[in-house]
């Protein structure tokens, strides 16, 4: 409770420049600035970061939280295409993964390790191998969550683009802190100073000018600046604590899986909790196995990986998804009864999603509304615009925030110009969001993949009908049978 009146709050948010049109939720931004000023503490209630907490914690038991240890950073490259990401991952495995090591040359598992130099230490980080938010977005989609870390690259001859817009928009909905890149800086016509200018017009303001993103000026083709940019990995890692348990049985995510021609089905793990040993018994998706052998990502036998160790698993019956849970189990019949109850969990949650049960959609929306808000549990409608042109963006969008919030308020996780993607609807997945599109398309595939997995998307022609609809929606006044 703020002991301030309202003559002056308006005042001090009128001198910021914060205008209001009727009742308006505050963006946070302006809540955290006003908090500030008055002194008082912020509690962050972001909705998603609490949905991502609770993710986090499932990985951890009770058990766990006295015998937490300090792990390895797990990093994802995203940015737009030919931006550098390709360059930038192939630059730190060959310049931080000692030749002369036996094996030097990494093997291609999907994800590999680097010692970074900080702190007078040596320090281990991951980077995952599948750059581009595509991955990121499908991982997230299937419930995994194993990036601690978003570097996202922009070129500094082009600026931010509409992949750029994407990546951010998918690493801010995880909640996964930000590092940007700025790349190709040895380039003629090369200007960092205006891909910052860009990034805090979007809301991220660099660290340099006093925001909370840090940004590294880099070229990754001559491996300029790179120990800059891993020390400030680092630093921010270390901001996040990441911790496990190394004490107990793993459990984990695939990030890849496939068929090898002598191996037999492989998968590469990356550990999220305890110590994954050749020998154990695994349950992953619907595949189960013993670990006949484990491979590091140099190719190396190993005979056990800790936290957010990558290693390649052979012994599987079966080929897992990228995505898929794994967790070591005490008996190959328990495998096989968590893979059949996993299996089952699946047809259900198909089922259900072909029903439309659990999805957001404007009209579920509009009837919680006008049931006095029962059985909506955000007040807040994550909105994912996709437009013809870019020029668009922002009249449709400042069409909808204009609307009253009293209910209901809008939050845009992506706003950009393009047709919609299957990567949109993984976002739409896993962070409950609606796709709204102005003259674009959605490819049959995209939309049959939508409908599958219960993600709402809705093209519009007119936009006075788009702004319709979601108003109607937020009273509760949407016609259900649309
Ligand atoms: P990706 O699509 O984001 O993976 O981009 P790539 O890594 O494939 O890079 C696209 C192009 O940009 C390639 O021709 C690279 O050689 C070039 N490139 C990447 N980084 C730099 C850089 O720092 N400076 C310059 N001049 N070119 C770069």
């Amino acid at each position: 409770n703020l002991a301030i009146g309202e003559g002056e709050l308006l005042g001090y948010l009128y001198s910021k420049g914060v205008r209001f049109h009727g009742l308006r939720t505050l963006d946070r931004d302006i809540v955290k600035m006003v908090c500030e000023k008055y002194n008082v503490e912020v509690l962050d209630v972001d909705p998603m970061k609490v949905e991502e907490m609770a993710k986090k914690k499932e990985i951890f038991d009770e058990d766990d939280l006295d015998k937490l240890k300090e792990r390895p950073p797990v990093i994802t490259i995203m940015g737009h295409v030919d931006h550098g990401k390709t360059t930038l991952l192939d630059y730190i495995r060959k310049s931080k993964v000692a030749a002369s090591e036996a094996g030097g040359i990494t093997q291609g598992i999907g994800a590999y390790k680097v010692q970074v130099p900080f702190d007078g230490k040596s320090l281990p980080c991951i980077f995952l191998d599948t750059p581009g938010h595509e991955a990121f977005g499908a991982m997230r989609a299937r419930g995994a969550r194993v990036t601690d870390i978003a570097v996202i690259v922009v070129a500094a001859d082009d600026g931010i683009r509409p992949q750029t817009n994407e990546a951010i928009a998918h690493a801010k909905a995880a909640g996964v802190p930000i590092v940007i890149a700025i790349n190709k800086i040895d380039k003629d016509g090369a200007s960092p100073d205006r891909v910052m200018q860009e990034l805090s017009s979007i809301g991220l303001m660099p660290e340099e000018w006093g925001g909370d993103i840090p940004m590294v000026k880099i070229s990754a083709l001559r491996g300029e600046n790179i120990d800059d940019l891993l020390e400030t990995i680092m630093l921010v890692a270390e901001l996040q604590e990441l911790k496990a348990n190394p004490d107990r049985t793993a459990k984990g995510t695939v990030i890849e899986a496939g068929l090898d021609k002598s191996k037999g089905p492989v998968a590469t793990f990356i550990v999220q909790n305890g110590t994954l040993r050749t020998g154990d018994i695994v349950v992953c998706g619907e595949a189960v196995g013993k670990v006949r052998a484990l491979f590091d990502d140099r190719g190396i036998r190993v005979d056990e990986a800790g936290p957010s160790i990558p290693v390649q698993v052979i012994g599987l019956n079966n080929v897992p998804l990228a995505g898929d849970e794994f967790e070591v189990v005490s008996s190959l019949d328990i495998a096989r009864e968590k893979a059949e109850a996993r299996a089952e969990a699946l047809r259900e949650e198909h089922i259900a999603a072909k029903a439309g049960e659990g999805k957001i959609t404007l009209s579920s929306l509009a009837s919680a509304v006008s049931a006095g808000m029962e059985g909506l549990d955000l007040h807040q409608l994550n909105i994912i615009l996709k437009v013809d042109v870019q020029g668009s963006i922002e009249a449709v969008r400042q069409a909808l925030e204009v609307l009253p919030q009293n209910n209901v308020s809008l939050k845009f996780l992506l706003q950009a110009a393009g047709d919609v993607s299957a990567s949109d609807v993984d976002l739409a997945l896993a962070s409950k969001a609606i796709i709204l599109g102005f003259n674009v398309k959605a490819p049959g595939s995209v939309k049959k993949y939508a409908e599958n997995k219960g993600a709402e998307i809705r093209l519009y022609r007119v936009i006075y009908e788009l702004i319709d609809d979601v108003r109607s929606a937020m009273e509760g006044l949407l016609d259900p049978i649309e």
